[in-house]
């Protein structure tokens, strides 16, 4: 999952003044990478509930078509995570890379047969526990418990947020998550399972519903278009926790994917991979265990210089809130993520 909830507004307001000003004409040159990774999370042809927090994870198989469409007539190659370093080290056509996060059951029912239909190369990033069923996808169960309550509890002392319409609804997570993001994981973790409680159902049962099992992982892994990384054994946000525990999910979620599915497992995506969860001591961590790469979720393109910082990458979210052609063409321009990193072309300290 990403981190970037609150970078609707920016990006939006970044895309009117864009299209306004006709910016992207005269930033492009400086604002377009060598390439691009590109993530997604959810495939889903369903639109979203009137409550639905987190449909910012979620695009529709059509959409990701006009995605590869839209990539194909700028003129990008779609190349697969290996072929990085080496299209970083030289100058040629733009290229992008495919990325989907967590290891959902939707990628294979609705994202793959569109980008076998594009003969496109795409990279799963597998979280162990999920694979196995389980583990805790907490942003998904805050959700389900924030639709079946009416009152939401944010902590003792203050009174309980009201939650009756979607409008409610959508401020209390937003408060909620917001709270308990700042915090300790065990604390977050344990206040999700409070509240999964309180909304009459038990954590650590959405893996099971959304998330590809082992065996569906190596069937997934015959289309030699598939190219798997890991994601860490349960999915924690590496920088909150001793470093090593982060070392050992880190090598945890890595082996047992390779065990599992019988091959070299050489790139890692950071679990939520904003700042305060994968820093300098993650992407040194990913480089001492010898990833080829390691993946934020810090907006950006790529330019040359990240070929220096192969575990510092970033990527740009294809957004569910943002489904439209405007918004895409944003994203491959480059120009949104100029203010987002102030003017900076890497961001990886
Ligand atoms: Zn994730």
């Amino acid at each position: 999952m990403v981190s970037s909830r609150t970078r609707h507004s920016l990006f939006e307001a970044g895309f009117r003044a864009a299209a306004a000003t006709g910016a992207n004409r005269w930033l492009a040159p400086l604002a377009r990478g060598r390439g691009v990774i590109l993530t997604f999370h959810h495939v889903v042809p369903e639109p979203p509930a009137a409550f639905a927090p987190n449909r910012l994870l979620a695009i529709t198989p059509d959409f990701l078509d006009a995605t590869l469409r839209e990539l194909a007539a700028a003129g990008f190659d779609l190349v697969g995570l290996d072929a990085v370093p080496q299209r970083l080290a030289e100058p040629g056509p733009p290229f992008a890379v495919l990325t989907f996060d967590d290891g959902y059951r939707d990628n294979l029912v609705h994202a793959a047969p569109v980008l076998r239909r594009h003969g496109a190369p795409w990279t799963l990033f597998v979280t162990g526990d999920f694979a196995d069923q389980r583990g805790r996808l907490w942003w998904v169960e805050l959700e389900r418990a924030v639709a079946r309550l009416d009152r939401v509890p944010l902590r003792p002392g203050l009174p309980d947020l009201p939650a009756r319409s979607p409008a409610e609804k959508t401020r209390a997570f937003e408060t909620v998550y917001r709270t308990l993001r700042a915090g300790p994981e065990a604390r977050l973790l344990d206040a999700v399972a409070e509240l999964c409680g309180r909304a009459g159902f038990a954590p650590g049962g959405v893996a099971a519903e959304l998330c590809l099992t082992w065996a569906e992982l190596r069937d997934l892994g015959r289309d030699p278009a598939v190219t798997f990384g890991a994601h860490t054994r349960s999915h924690p946000m590496l920088a909150k926790h001793g470093r090593d525990t982060a070392a050992r999910e880190v090598a945890e979620g890595r082996d047992r994917l390779a065990a599992e599915l019988a091959r070299p497992v050489r790139h890692l995506s950071y679990p939520v991979g904003d700042p305060g969860s994968a820093g300098a001591r993650e992407f040194a961590l990913a480089r001492e265990m010898g990833f080829a790469t390691g993946v934020t979720t810090r907006p950006g393109h790529l330019f040359a210089g990240h070929a220096d910082h192969l575990h510092a990458l970033p990527r740009v979210s294809v957004n569910g809130c943002h489904q439209n052609r405007a918004a895409l063409r944003g994203l491959l321009s480059g120009v949104p993520f100029l203010a987002w990193n102030r003017g900076r072309r890497l961001h990886v300290a």
